[in-house]
């Protein structure tokens, strides 16, 4: 495969943008090489500038959960659009996406709608924080929350990737507050609440862990954290940006029976343009600027095409039996991956939740990010490359999800099976 005009674009990229991108998983640094430039996507494929196509498993990370390009997506962007892209008062389809999600979601009585994942994180723990009169809170070992600055604690995602959990600019002071506990192990987050369950305002947790490759919770783990939350007064607080809309139509919490106080959105409900939300009760929704003292705002929250766009896609999704779909061909891709593995003599495990996957260049079980981090990053890194010379393009990072859509059917799936099966012998 060539990539002339990628390459000249990453050239010129390079000058004028930090690291040639505007988002640093997308600089190819983990995996090596040059980030191809996209000219057009449709369905499962991604289509670059120098006619290239690929089988899409990153789906823009996380959004294109019914595939690029759909068409009723488009349609309801098209006419929406031409009434105006912004109006600065409120809307009719910011109603309509508030009576979907809090549908959908029941632990989400009331909804902010925000312009992206970060702000609905940063803006969840603000809620936390005023709401509870405490300032600190916990997260785990590699989970991603977005950049905010009390999240760039042993943070994952391009963070985990580049080696920079904790970033410079943070300050020390808002860092102390943030205490990070290691994912699925019960006892050290029993022992943190122990000593200092009285001034812990939230815990934010990935419910599933997509920002350091694919973790799942152990059995009864997600309980466990709703019962010290409960029994200390602090907020849950589910970071479904990722899982939201997707392991389940009511996410994490729907699939593992969960009540979080608070949970984050974004990616789905904003089908490809910038989105987020947060939400929860009503009594701490409440707490939200207008009607109570916690301030959050946004020029173009709730805006009119975005919502066009994330409505047509929950629509898409809300098809009976729209998930089990997803399930079933993320198995069978998962099932087919590791079959070329053993065919290969690689070592090689994979995660699996309806939708997203985790691929470890290791012997399984995963069940923590120290397990996570055993994959051999650089044995990766050629099989990406191996991939993507045959037409398939992963998340380029070892330590981040995949994701399926409903556009992935059997051809796209055998298709990466035979690719995979040249690129496990290529690199064994
Ligand atoms: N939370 C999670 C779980 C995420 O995966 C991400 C982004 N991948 C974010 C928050 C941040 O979202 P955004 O990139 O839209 O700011």
């Amino acid at each position: 495969m060539n990539h002339p005009r990628s390459h000249d674009l990453f050239a010129r990229a390079s000058q004028l943008l930090p690291g040639g991108v505007n988002s640093p998983v997308r600089a190819f640094k983990s995996v090596g090489g040059e980030p191809f430039f996209a000219e057009r996507a449709e369905g499962a494929y991604l289509y670059d500038v120098d006619g290239n196509r690929y089988v899409d498993y990153v789906g823009s990370w996380g959004p294109m959960i019914a595939g690029h390009a759909h068409p009723q997506v488009l349609d309801a962007v098209a006419r929406t659009m031409r009434n105006g892209l912004s109006f600065g008062v409120p809307n009719a389809l910011e109603v309509t996406m508030a009576e979907a999600i809090t549908s959908i979601v029941p632990s989400c009585e009331m909804v902010r709608m925000v312009n992206s994942g970060t702000e609905a994180t940063l803006s969840a723990i603000r809620l936390a924080r005023g709401a509870t009169g405490r300032n600190r809170i916990v997260k785990f070992e590699g989970c991603y929350h977005g950049h905010g600055d009390s999240f760039l604690v042993k943070a994952g995602s391009g963070a985990l990737t580049l080696g920079l959990p904790n970033s410079p600019g943070v300050p020390g002071a808002l860092a102390d507050l943030t205490m990070t506990i290691p994912y699925n192990d019960f006892d050290a987050a029993t022992r943190l609440f122990d000593d200092i369950g009285g001034e812990i305002a939230g815990l934010i947790i990935e419910p599933i862990v997509g920002n350091a490759n694919c973790i799942l919770p152990r059995d009864g783990y997600l309980q466990h954290l709703r019962e010290l939350c409960t029994r200390h007064g602090a907020l849950l607080i589910f970071d479904e940006v990722m899982t939201g809309f997707r392991v389940a139509l009511g996410g994490a919490q729907e699939r593992y029976g969960i009540t979080p106080d608070l949970s984050t959105f974004g990616k789905i409900i904003g089908g490809g343009m910038p989105v987020g939300a947060f939400g929860g009760r009503r009594e701490l929704m409440s707490q939200i600027a207008p009607s109570g003292p916690i301030y959050q705002a946004g020029t173009l929250s709730g805006n009119p095409v975005a919502m066009a766009a994330g409505l047509a896609t929950l629509a898409l999704i809300r098809e009976p039996g729209f998930h089990q779909a997803l399930e079933a061909s993320t198995h069978t891709l998962c099932d087919g991956l590791e079959g070329a593995a053993r065919e290969a003599g690689v070592a090689f495990h994979t995660t699996r939740a309806p939708g997203m996957f985790g691929l470890y260049f290791r012997e399984g079980p995963i069940e923590s990010f120290a397990d996570a981090m055993g994959s051999d990053a650089a044995r990766f890194g050629r099989f990406f490359h191996a991939m993507l010379e045959r037409g398939v393009y992963l998340a380029p990072s070892a330590f981040e999800a995949g994701f399926m859509s409903s556009a992935h059917g059997e051809a796209e799936i055998a298709h990466t099976l035979e690719a995979a099966r040249a690129a496990f012998a290529a690199i064994a």
